[in-house]
């Protein structure tokens, strides 16, 4: 079991750290139908998507990106780090789920991440002095639940294989990288521009206006893409997703995952070379600013 600092776990204001664990765990839980509480978990939903979770949803319905999330989603700002998230949104005047009917979940075979990984909770994490990001869980045990009464032991990573979450979360990985880098960075680096933001949002969230952008002139003359690799990121939801996370990684963070056009990376080395000037000058100008006024107060 790995103990973690309150401060680096996601429950912001929560006083409770909870029990972090690995994927070999023991748990006593079984979910089936004809429990006592089948549906109770899905009668007041908070269920927060992936990129692939949608995408898994709109093939599911047949629809775009766009009207998927209109229709089923409410966007939302994760904490207070200003990351845009989107939850599933409940039923008109309700809490329950869209999805759920009487029989369960009408979305089986395509249920969101959180839904399969229920009462077990991901956490990936990074801490301070550590470079890549780690997986923990903790356990949810709420009252209604009464799958942890059940005789049946699994540990959490034979859970996570049964309900088949294992891809879920390879191919969301990219996406909590940006959103852990993010949070890593700290209240430091500020607040996002509304124009990363809506990055964010677009090739994250909304696949299919994301394909418009990478079909669009303006990126083609900034990147520097083969035809090859176009045609198979613009023909296959899955790869323009992954490919969404490189593009993000580059805009938000400054990595170099994608090739840019040559007028476009000098112009961009330009654009850095002004940065670091203007920031040498600015901290020039500060440290003088407090000799000045230690020295002027010496001379009082
Ligand atoms: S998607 Fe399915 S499992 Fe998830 S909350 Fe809705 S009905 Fe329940
Ligand atoms: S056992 Fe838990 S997960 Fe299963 S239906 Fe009941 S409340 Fe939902």
């Amino acid at each position: 079991m790995d103990t973690y600092n309150a401060s680096d776990l996601p429950f912001p204001g929560n006083p409770v750290v909870p029990q972090m664990f690995d994927g070999g765990k023991v748990m006593r839980f079984q979910c089936h139908k004809g429990i006592a509480c089948w549906n109770a978990c899905c009668s007041n939903i908070d269920i927060s998507l992936t990129p692939y979770d949608i995408l898994r949803l709109k093939h599911r319905f047949e629809m775009s990106s766009g009207a998927f999330l209109q229709k089923y989603t409410v966007p939302y700002e994760m904490e207070q780090d200003s990351i845009a998230g989107v939850k599933l949104r409940p039923i008109a005047n309700g809490t329950a789920c869209q999805f759920m009917t009487a029989e369960g979940c009408s979305v089986y075979e395509d249920r969101p991440t959180a839904c399969r990984y229920y009462p077990v909770a991901l956490l990936s994490m990074r801490r301070q002095d550590e470079y890549t990001d780690r997986d923990s869980y903790a356990l949810v045990k709420e009252e209604h639940c009464l799958g942890h009464n059940e005789p049946r032991q699994i540990t959490i990573d034979e859970y996570r294989k049964e309900q088949g979450v294992v891809e879920y979360d390879e191919l969301a990985r990219g996406w909590r990288q940006l959103i852990l880098k993010k949070k890593s960075s700290g209240p430091s680096v500020g607040k996002p521009s509304r124009r990363s933001r809506e990055l964010f949002f677009m090739a994250c969230y909304d696949l299919d206006r994301f394909r418009s952008f990478v079909v669009s002139e303006g990126f083609g003359e900034l990147y520097d893409l083969n035809t090859k690799e176009t045609i198979e990121i613009l023909g296959d939801d899955t790869l323009l997703m992954l490919f969404g996370f490189r593009f993000l990684k580059q805009v938000l963070y400054g990595e170099n995952t994608i090739p840019l056009k040559k007028h476009a990376a000098d112009k961009r080395l330009k654009h850095y070379h002004e940065r670091m000037q203007h920031m040498e000058r600015e901290a020039a100008e500060k440290r003088a600013a407090e000799l000045d006024g230690m020295y002027g107060d010496a001379n009082d």
